[in-house]
């Protein structure tokens, strides 16, 4: 996957390689405050914040 971040990820890229996205996505634990995107690492995500407080 070329995309830096899950934000820069064109809808696309979710119907054409979905279990990429998954493995991305799976056990979330950041959102994009600006995307509303989440995934499991913050260097995905442009304005990422934490989901949870662990
Ligand atoms: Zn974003």
């Amino acid at each position: 996957m070329k995309a830096k971040t899950l934000c820069d990820i064109p809808g696309k890229v979710f119907k054409e390689d979905p279990e990429a996205v998954k493995s991305l996505v799976r056990d979330a634990q950041f959102i994009c405050r600006k995307c509303f995107r989440s995934a499991n690492r913050k260097k995905h995500l442009c304005k990422a914040e934490k989901l949870l407080d662990a």
